[in-house]
């Protein structure tokens, strides 16, 4: 038995649990397990399916942010080195929305590879997801600003891996044509 795929298999199924009522913003409001699933595939993929934990961060990255999920609650069902990562690339929601996007450019340079692969497969769903089903009432330039801001993020973790950064290239390249940040 590969206890590694009992417990990715025990990820998905948790974050689809815990996000079962959230859709994304776009017009099409995906369920928000999709965003999930892309992020861990991208992950997956880009690592060649060698970093277990890596993925099952990409499926509950947001679980602590958007569900109330505690880091022991994580750290029971998956051990400590998913849940560290889950609480590295979460915000402090106590702070403000634009103080927390200032703090994602200028902190994930200083996070670990995971973290910041993890924010790079982040930031090219959510590219994606903009050109795909922009978000009902965006104006122009919030989407342009959002556009910038990403690639503002993931110029702090590059260097790392090839594949995923030429994902998120082809994202951002095609959101910037879009939407003319
Ligand atoms: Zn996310």
């Amino acid at each position: 038995m590969s206890i590694d795929l009992v417990r990715l298999a025990k990820a998905a199924d948790y974050a689809a649990r815990r996000h079962v009522n959230q859709r994304r913003k776009g017009e099409a409001a995906e369920p928000y397990v999709n965003h999930l699933t892309e992020v861990a595939l991208l992950l997956a993929e880009a690592t060649d399916g060698e970093d277990p934990v890596l993925v099952m961060g990409g499926l509950l990255h947001d679980t602590i942010e958007d569900t109330g999920t505690t880091f022991a609650d994580l750290r029971e069902r998956f051990g400590t080195e998913v849940a560290e990562l889950v609480v590295e690339v979460s915000d402090d929601k106590g702070l403000p929305k634009q103080e927390r996007k200032r703090l994602q450019v200028e902190t994930t340079v200083h996070k670990s590879r995971r973290a910041k692969l993890l924010k790079i497969a982040d930031k090219t769903s959510n590219l994606r997801g903009l050109v795909l089903s922009p978000p009902a009432g965006w104006t122009k330039q919030r989407l342009a600003d959002y556009v910038e801001w990403a690639g503002a993020v993931v110029r702090s973790c590059r260097g790392l891996n090839v594949a995923l950064e030429a994902e998120f290239d082809h994202a951002h390249a095609e959101a910037k044509a879009r939407f003319g940040a």
